[in-house]
């Protein structure tokens, strides 16, 4: 299996889209081909379906025989399907991880790919990671003390839930947090300068870990692979799915793992007030725009990067148009989402599961009555500060998180500024 640009037609290893995240022409590494998945059933465990399903992709790559082992790794906690009170109505539930958010998954996956294609005497490599809350935790709890690896974390400071920024800063040891003077697309443009300072690279070995890496984009497809074979084959139908969309990482991956042949039926992506995609899908051109602040910040996404490689995989709008759809939630929605979903549906959801709740009830009101699986994105427990005000108790956090949130946090200020980034890294 080669790999190319969506920019210009390239050849490249996963290997090398693996490590160098971003092409050289800008654009965004994609499989030349989409293989059709030799999967008839789930695996026993999460880590072997997503073994079988990626196999195929590093047929040809140095990791071919270390897979079962990365996989093994990354997917060691569960991504259980449970049914919810209403009737034919399913969260797929990926935050049972040791930061409590689906991105947990992709990062450790992409972590264990890294570490072993740096060759053994090479100069430590720098992660450079902007995070609107989730991605920064994942990716420090993913290369936290892995030999070989610096993290640098940028958040924009008061953006993020408290206990979201807790669980950014504190990590140690080899990875610093930097609260950023400013808004998440600061902190990735000031990551985007670092990456493309060709006088500071050569003093310093950089990589970046953000969600339009393949190493994150690839593996996410594993968890619907598995609920959809296990539904397949006590239901005989396919699955539908609602994924809660920022950067469209995630929700990409369901689609690859439906064009890869897997038993899952439409894909509808949630989106909260940023809603570029919503517009596109309803008729409008693609139009990205400034990001909006709101209850699901890890989805305030003004321009969702992975649109490239959607739009490089279909032939013109109209057939994109037809293989997808989009909805937009606005914060008054989310918050009454929260408020009746014990009632509704026995669950409290974290504000990005809200949005795909919210998508449900709309498609349950209009009369769809087939099986949906809500994706729950994060555990509500990171969100507490939302949250418990709405349902009126509080809200524990699963083990892993709460012994994050006993560590001692520690952070130091940056200005939006490359000045100040680069004086750091130097
Ligand atoms: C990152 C994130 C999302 C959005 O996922 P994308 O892959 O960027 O579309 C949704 N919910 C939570 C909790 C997240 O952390």
């Amino acid at each position: 299996m080669h790999f190319t640009s969506t920019r210009t037609p390239t050849r490249v290893s996963i290997d090398t889209a693996l490590s160098a995240g971003l092409a050289p022409d800008g654009g965004l590494y994609v499989p030349v081909d989409i293989p059709a998945s030799a999967l008839a059933q789930a695996q026993p465990t999460l880590a072997q379906t997503a073994q079988a399903l990626l196999a195929p992709y590093f047929d040809a790559s140095n990791l071919r025989d270390a897979l079962p082992a990365i996989c093994a790794d990354a997917f060691d906690f569960p991504a259980p399907l449970r049914c919810l009170s209403s009737q034919n109505t399913w969260l797929l539930e990926l935050f049972h991880g040791p930061t409590a958010a689906f991105k947990d998954y992709a990062a450790r996956f992409l972590a264990g790919c890294l570490a072993r294609l740096r060759e053994q005497a090479s100069p430590p490599v720098t992660i450079l990671v902007a995070t609107s809350g989730d991605t920064g935790a994942a990716v420090g709890a993913a290369f936290h003390r892995r030999p070989g690896f610096d993290v640098v974390i940028l958040y924009p400071e008061g953006r993020v839930s408290p206990r979201q920024a807790h669980g950014l800063e504190c990590f140690g040891d080899n990875v610093r947090t930097f609260r950023v003077a400013g808004t998440f697309d600061d902190c990735q443009r000031l990551v985007k300068e670092a990456l493309g300072d060709e006088t500071l690279r050569a003093r310093r070995a950089l990589g970046s870990a953000n969600s339009i890496s393949l190493g994150r984009l690839l593996p996410q497809m594993a968890y619907y692979a598995h609920a959809a074979l296990e539904f397949h084959a006590a239901r005989g139908q396919a699955l539908n799915f609602i994924v809660p969309t920022g950067n469209l990482g995630n929700a990409l991956a369901c689609w690859l793992a439906r064009r890869m042949g897997l038993p899952i039926g439409d894909i509808v992506l949630a989106s909260n007030a940023n809603d570029v995609l919503p517009r596109y899908f309803a008729g409008a051109d693609y139009q990205p725009h400034a990001t909006v602040a709101t209850l699901a910040n890890a989805m305030d996404v003004g321009a969702p990067s992975n649109f490239e490689r959607l739009r490089w995989w279909h032939r013109d709008d109209a057939e994109l148009r037809a293989d997808l759809r989009a909805c937009a939630v606005d914060d008054a929605a989310i918050r009454d989402t929260i408020r009746d979903a014990p009632q509704r549906h026995g669950i409290v959801p974290c504000p990005h599961t809200a949005v795909g709740l919210r998508v449900l009830e709309r498609l349950r009101d209009a009369g769809d009555d087939r099986p949906w699986a809500v994706v729950a994105t994060a555990h509500p427990a990171k969100f507490d500060s939302i949250v418990e005000p709405l349902v009126g108790h509080a809200v524990s956090p699963p083990p892993a998180l709460a012994a994050w949130l006993t560590r001692p946090a520690r952070s130091e200020p940056l200005a939006a500024d490359y000045g100040a980034l680069r004086a750091q890294l130097e």
